[in-house]
């Protein structure tokens, strides 16, 4: 079979394996769909040493596909099942790995991820512990489950902290793929949405897939255009997906009294720095939001099956595993939505 390998320096390479047996307890996973995500980037920008490291582990976190094979003591998923993996990995025993929560284990062999720390779901076939396996109901398709098991997860887990007031009006900072899928997924729960990044390619795909307004912040200050888009009052709930410490500061301001900040983007700024009078004066909640439960899986697959998203609108580009080199290279350039890998239904 064929995987994509870092070799870093911005290089990934495509080679040759031989196909993955599953052991006791494990999976073999048929690859359908899989995602580049923004962290990939950052180990395809990795030195050559951090790739040598790696020793020829595939890249890719973002699995979903059909269960080709099971090994010994696996009663679930059966062989023929559709999946999307859950890409962090845990101990499997320890309380926050037997509550769903495996990316936040850090016992033992925790803390690792598939593309990271093992081969991941750049491939035809993917090993992965069968716990991981989720279901993924014939309804959802491989392009929707890839994003739930990263970008669009995450920020469905984001937008489960914030009371829904249907109605009330959402503002997302930093239109991403986690972002996007945030600001679609927010509109499909009944909010008025707002968008804002500076990234023109991501603006134009914003206001091209979604139906909400959508604010280019280096032609408008968002925070005049926010107030005067609602009459003054600001905004029920902020998803700030940016990273960026400007905006960290706007999602304080534009939030009205009594509203939801959910900080979901990482950013290289390691201090969030708001001004203590939006949090104090309008009585806001500030949350923080890292990746998503398996719960939290389950929710967003019920939601959607209730609530149709166009989620298939944020993937911009679509490439065999083959053209890997090509696929990381532009999605590198920035003028792209979500990347994928796919294989033929
Ligand atoms: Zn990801
Ligand atoms: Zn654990």
């Amino acid at each position: 079979m064929k995987g994509v390998v870092y070799l870093g320096d911005s290089q990934v390479e495509v080679r040759d394996f031989p196909e993955p047996e599953p052991g006791p307890g494990q999976v073999l996973i048929q690859s359908k769909v899989a995602g580049l995500c923004g962290s990939d980037l950052h180990k395809y920008h990795s030195s050559r040493t951090w790739a040598n490291e790696r020793n020829g582990m595939i890249s890719g976190h973002e699995p979903t596909g059909i269960v080709a094979a099971v090994g010994p003591n696996v009663d679930h998923p059966c062989v023929g099942d559709r999946v999307c993996v859950y890409h962090r990995l845990g101990c499997g025993h320890c309380m926050d790995c037997r509550s769903g929560n495996a990316a936040f284990c850090d016992e033992g062999s925790g803390s690792g991820a598939f593309g990271r720390t093992q081969d991941g779901s750049h491939a035809d076939y993917m090993l992965t512990e069968a716990r991981y396996c989720l279901p993924l109901p014939d309804a959802l398709s491989f392009t929707v489950a890839t994003q739930l098991a990263c970008t669009a997860g995450t920020a469905f887990s984001a937008l489960r902290k914030i009371p829904t007031h249907v109605g009330d009006t959402l503002v997302v900072f930093g239109l991403g793929p986690v972002g996007l899928s945030g600001l679609l997924l927010g509109i499909g729960m009944g909010y008025r949405g707002i968008g804002v990044d500076t990234h023109p390619y991501r603006v134009d795909l914003a206001r091209k897939v979604g139906k909400g307004q959508v604010i280019n912040a280096q032609n408008d200050d968002p925070v005049d255009a926010i107030r005067d888009l609602t009459g003054g009052t600001g905004v029920g709930g902020v998803l700030e997906c940016s990273g960026n410490a400007i905006a960290r500061k706007q999602a304080a301001t534009v939030a009205s009294r009594g509203a939801t900040v959910v900080y979901v983007g990482g950013g290289s700024a390691p201090d969030l720095t708001v001004d203590f009078a939006d949090v104090l004066t309008k009585d806001l909640t500030v949350r923080g939001n890292s990746v998503f439960s398996m719960a939290s899986y389950f929710a967003a697959v019920e939601f959607l099956l209730k609530k149709p998203v166009a989620l298939n609108q944020i993937v911009t580009h679509r490439f065999k595993i083959a053209e890997a080199v090509e696929a990381f290279s532009l999605f590198d350039t920035g003028q792209t939505g979500k990347v994928v890998f796919e294989w033929d239904e």
